[in-house]
Formats: C-alpha cells, sequence, structure tokens
C-alpha cells in the first residue's frame, strides 16, 4: 500500500492496514467508532441504569444460589478483566468457584496471578489442565493452516470446560471478564475465533491432523444453546456495569493484591503474546493494539493523541524474539525452520475455509434482539 493509500481514522486509531474492509464517513470516522458510539455506548456502564441492573443482577446470582455451594463461576486467565471480576464477587459479598483452563502455554507470571487471586480471595478454585499432546496437536493444525485465529482452540476448550465445570457443580451463572470498554472494537477477520464455528475448527483439524478430535473439550453455537437453554447456565459480564476502566483496575489489582503486571493484553498466555504482537502485525498486518485502544478512546478513557503515542514502538521487543520463536518451536515440537516455514505460508482468515459464519451471524442477532434489554 502506498502512502497515498494510507488512511486513519479521525476519531479513533482504526486504520485500512489492520482493517482492510473499514469504510469511513465524510468526516473521515470509521465504522467501528461510529458503530461503538451509536450502539455499544448504550450498552456499557451508564450510571443509575446500570446500578440498577447489576443490583437486579446480584439479586437473581444470590437467589439461584441459595443452598448451593457456589453462587456462580467465574473463569480466571490471571489477567487483568478476569481478576477484576473475581474481586467484584468479594465486594458485592457473592461465594463463586474460581475455575482456570490450562492449554499449556500460560507464562510464570499468569500461573503467580491465578494463585495469588486465589489465595488473597480466599474462594475454592478448580482447574482443568488440558492434555498437552491431543491440544498440540489441534493447535498445530491451526498453526499449519495460516489461520489467523490461532487461538479458536483455546477459546473453543475455555467455553466447553467452564459450561461442564458449571453444569458439574449445578452453579446457573457463569461470570466472565469480557467487556466492551476495551474489546467492543474488533473487525472479524482479527478475532473470528470468538464466533467459536465448529465446522471451520473440523475442517482445519481433519486437514491439517491426522489425531482424532475427541481428546480435547469442544462446544459450538447448539452446545451453547443447550447450556443456556436447557441447563439454563446464564453468562453475566460483570464489567458492562461497572465504570470499568482496565489501566486503573491494574493499578488497584497490583495494589490491593500483590498482583503482577505481564505487559499486553491477554500475554497471559506465552502463544497468544507471540501471536497478537508479533505475529498479526508482522504476517498478517493486523495491530492488535489498535482494536483496543480504539475502544478505550470510545469509552473516554485515553485520548486519541496518547494512543497514537503508543505506535511509536512496535509491539514486541526485537531483541526477545528469537528465544520467543525457540521456545514456541520446541514447544510444539517441531523445528525452528518448520516454524518459520509455516509463519511465511500467505496468510489467511477464517474467509478462506467453509465455515458457519452466515447461519452463526443470523443466530447471534436473533438472540440479541431478544435478550439485549434483559442483559442477562
Ligand atoms: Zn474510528
Amino acid at each position: 500500500m502506498s502512502a497515498l493509500d494510507y488512511k486513519i481514522c479521525n476519531r479513533c486509531v482504526m486504520d485500512n492496514i489492520t482493517d482492510v474492509f473499514i469504510h469511513f464517513d465524510e468526516k473521515g470516522n470509521c465504522n467501528h467508532c461510529e458503530d461503538y458510539l451509536q450502539r455499544t455506548s448504550k450498552l456499557i456502564y451508564n450510571s443509575e441504569i446500570s446500578d440498577e441492573q447489576w443490583k437486579h443482577i446480584l439479586d437473581k446470582v444470590k437467589s439461584a444460589g441459595k443452598n448451593r455451594k457456589f453462587d456462580c463461576i467465574v473463569g480466571i486467565s490471571g489477567g487483568v478483566d478476569s481478576s477484576y471480576t473475581a474481586h467484584l464477587c468479594k465486594e458485592y459479598g457473592l461465594r463463586p468457584l474460581l475455575f482456570h483452563m490450562d492449554n499449556g502455554w500460560d507464562t510464570k507470571i499468569s500461573v503467580k496471578n491465578v494463585a495469588t487471586m486465589v489465595d488473597k480471595l480466599g474462594f475454592e478454585y478448580d482447574c482443568q489442565v488440558l492434555d498437552w499432546e491431543a491440544f498440540r496437536e489441534i493447535q498445530l493444525a491451526f498453526l499449519k493452516s495460516s489461520i489467523v485465529d490461532l487461538e479458536m482452540p483455546t477459546d473453543i476448550a475455555i467455553l466447553s470446560s467452564i459450561y461442564k465445570a458449571a453444569a458439574k457443580y449445578g452453579i446457573k451463572y457463569i461470570f466472565s471478564g469480557g467487556n466492551l470498554s476495551s474489546e467492543a472494537i474488533m473487525p472479524l477477520q482479527m478475532g473470528y475465533h470468538m464466533y467459536k464455528d465448529i465446522r471451520l475448527y473440523r475442517h482445519i483439524v481433519k486437514k491439517y491432523s491426522k489425531k482424532a478430535l475427541k481428546t480435547i473439550p469442544t462446544v459450538g453455537i447448539w452446545g451453547e444453546f443447550c447450556y443456556k437453554f436447557l441447563k439454563n447456565i446464564k453468562t453475566v459480564y460483570p464489567l458492562n456495569y461497572i465504570p470499568y476502566d482496565k489501566d486503573k483496575a491494574k493499578q488497584f489489582l497490583i495494589e490491593q493484591y500483590g498482583w503482577e503486571d505481564y505487559g499486553g493484553k491477554h500475554h497471559e498466555s506465552k502463544i497468544t503474546a507471540f501471536w497478537q504482537s508479533y505475529v498479526m502485525p508482522e504476517k498478517y498486518k493486523m495491530d492488535y493494539r489498535r482494536t483496543t485502544l480504539s475502544a478505550q478512546i470510545c469509552a473516554g478513557q485515553i485520548s486519541r493523541a496518547a494512543a497514537l503515542n503508543e505506535f511509536s514502538h512496535k509491539s514486541y521487543d526485537e531483541k526477545l524474539i528469537d528465544e520467543d520463536k525457540k521456545y514456541i518451536a520446541k514447544k510444539f515440537g517441531i523445528s525452528l525452520d518448520e516454524l518459520e516455514k509455516y509463519l511465511s505460508n500467505p496468510p489467511k482468515t477464517y474467509l478462506d475455509f467453509p465455515n458457519n459464519k452466515e447461519l452463526i451471524s443470523f443466530v447471534y442477532r436473533t438472540y440479541n434482539r431478544i435478550f439485549t434489554k434483559k442483559r442477562i
């Protein structure tokens, strides 16, 4: 792309490199921040309305937990959002089960953070450790396929594991650290893994791996439907009901709990850090920071000038990349040359594979139309 063709939004920091499908209005504002301000801003914290909704949710959660061991289950990764969600349970007098899924890529800091939060909060804790050999084979298939969504197997396994744990313990509410104030801007071609499309998942594993699928927990849209409507397990996003500022939450966790900062977003996992901060901008030309910072600009948590300043340096440390590659190749059980070969294959997105995007979009749209007002 020539400098003349380059375009960045006047209001946020999304550009036509990170999102090739971006479009701009006559004022030079992009579809992402426009959508945030028109639609998403109504779903984030809104003073008394959100306070009232949050109180209503707490009442329902506590009522469902009556005569049970737990009120809710909180998936905890060691990152800011999930750790703060666990803290909120303490603040509001809930009795959660903290649950962690270990896919083999946890960093030392994230393991320490999970242990710190469990210890200081005094909540019960359960952990599912995935069969590494099986998970490795599946994630390696995604690496070989060259799709940008390398973390789709992780996301699907987390969802499946937490639903299974909720069902096992008779818990009716899953508390997620997902939040709109820092995650609402995400072009689909960057974050298709969030669709948890089992058709695409199976296609990639079948084509690029020879091992069976059954050893790793999976759940697709119909499985989720069963958990939601037959087992009546609901997911709540507490951070959307409070004035959540990720940077302030991080500072609070450090001071209050001795939680340790690990750098970028989702860098509690070694592979996620490598993928988002190095492979995505270098191979796919998608700078993950633009999505988070743009959402934070729209939420009024950072100025556009301060966000732009973040791009004065790369999202990864060039001196550490060779070491990271060696670690990742060794962990995958492949040679460094093989890893380099996969990384140099032409970039692909979900658009290059058979998928159920239209069906899943339809189901989500219909579900949101019916349930958005209820928000629980
Ligand atoms: Zn914009």
